[in-house]
């Protein structure tokens, strides 16, 4: 059964977004029906042998949300929450981002049911190429291309692209967050905490918020929370607390993210790093700081806490961190959201380098890739401000509405409407 929060599942909590955007360009219902479904959705078995001789079953799904500008594009996660539903919902969330960012790919998602940390190394790569053969039929360097979300990483993508290429050829574009070592793009691993930090920059140059005074807690210390983190850090602007699965730490100078990553390899985990003080994941949320960034899972700003939310400003770099029901009790309380579909949009963005990189087998300097990177970024951010303020809506409003807006172009101009 698909889990709720605030009484909507995710795939309905990003459909009110749509419908919301729908409702304002007058889109027709035969328009709407077509932009809020799904192209094609498969579930598929990955029988697993385990390394103890024994066998287990998972499921694994891509979902191909809308390719009316480009190849479907989107990340794989490896969760045990990740089931049919989100993954939808993360699908129509990249059809909607890959628009807004202006970049020529539609919207997917893939996901296998399944808590990687039970899993051996030799156990998850098996389990990778078994999802990435069953789901090979439908996907193509023209066609789907896959990239790593929560759980999953550039190893992940080069099993996927060497399982890919055994039965077609080195084929390094059905892939994007590829390691460099195998055509992967400088400047992607950190691409969707740069695009972040790139909003953050904007948004408190807009407020005349200078960075040494401007508070920042980022919730989740993957690849998205720990770059934002540190390069927000690199900036000037004072990141006070961070967090993984296990909790969060607190410095009210500000930490020292160096020390933050060794502290982590050294033992796993951001919790216990000395010279900080401990919070829970809940407490990380509503401390008193100028930004709010949550950058692991969706739904963690609810009806239940939204009211006790004390930053001015949330930025969305973790997929549908915000429900519906929390976007409106802060609207009320002044508390400015700006949308994943424009902060988490770096990786997706450097993705399509990648992927020109390797149809042109050619490689681009990184400063390159991060100066386009800004190009995209900043000029999403300007087109949203640009219409929230004319249209007097959220950032998420106008965001969607740039975003469907394109697409509708697009299966218009296509003959699908
Ligand atoms: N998983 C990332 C996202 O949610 C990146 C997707 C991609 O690069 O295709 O935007």
């Amino acid at each position: 059964m698909t889990g709720t929060v605030d009484g909507l599942s995710p795939f309905e909590a990003v459909n009110a977004s749509f419908h919301r955007a729908a409702d304002r360009l007058a889109l027709s219902d035969a328009t709407r029906d077509l932009l809020c479904g799904t192209y094609r959705e498969i579930r598929v078995q990955v029988p697993l042998r385990m390394s103890d001789g024994s066998s287990r079953t998972v499921y694994g799904y891509r979902v191909q949300h809308n390719g009316a500008r480009g190849p479907y594009k989107g990340g794989v996660r490896y969760h045990q929450d990740a089931d049919l539903d989100e993954v939808r919902a993360l699908a129509s969330l990249m059809t909607w981002k890959t628009a807004l960012a202006d970049v020529p790919f539609g919207g997917a998602k893939g996901g296998i049911q399944v808590d990687p940390a039970s899993l051996t190394a030799g156990e998850l790569e098996r389990m990778t190429r078994r999802y990435l053969h069953q789901v090979s039929y439908v996907i193509g360097e023209h066609r789907d291309i896959m990239a790593p979300d929560v759980n999953t990483s550039a190893q992940t993508m080069a099993w996927m692209m060497d399982e890919y290429g055994r039965k077609a050829g080195h084929t390094p574009a059905i892939v994007t967050g590829k390691p460099v070592e195998l055509g992967g793009s400088l400047g992607r691993e950190a691409a969707t905490g740069r695009g972040t930090v790139m909003i953050l920059a904007e948004a408190a140059a807009d407020r005349a918020w200078q960075p040494e005074d401007t508070t920042v807690a980022v919730q989740g210390y993957g690849n998205v929370g720990s770059w934002t983190a540190r390069l927000a850090a690199e900036q000037g602007f004072r990141v006070v607390a961070v967090s993984d699965v296990k909790g969060g730490i607190f410095s009210a100078r500000g930490l020292d993210l160096g020390a933050v990553d060794e502290h982590l390899s050294a033992t796993g985990s951001v919790v216990g790093m000395p010279g900080t003080d401990a919070l829970t994941n809940d407490e990380l949320l509503t401390l008193d700081v100028a930004v709010l960034i949550p950058a692991a899972l969706g739904g963690v700003v609810t009806s239940a806490n939204a009211e006790r939310i004390s930053a001015r400003l949330i930025l969305e770099a973790a997929n549908h961190p915000v429900t519906p029901a929390a976007d409106d009790i802060l609207a009320d309380r002044g508390v400015v959201v700006l949308p994943d579909i424009l902060v988490n949009a770096g990786g997706v963005t450097v993705s399509y380098f990648e992927w020109t990189q390797n149809l042109q087998q050619f490689r681009w300097p990184e400063k390159q890739v991060n100066d386009e990177l800004r190009r995209h970024i900043v000029g999403a951010f300007a087109a949203v401000r640009e219409r929230a303020a004319r249209h007097g809506s959220t950032p998420r409003d106008a965001a969607f509405e740039i975003g469907v807006e394109r697409v509708a172009a697009a299966a218009s101009l296509r003959g699908y409407l």
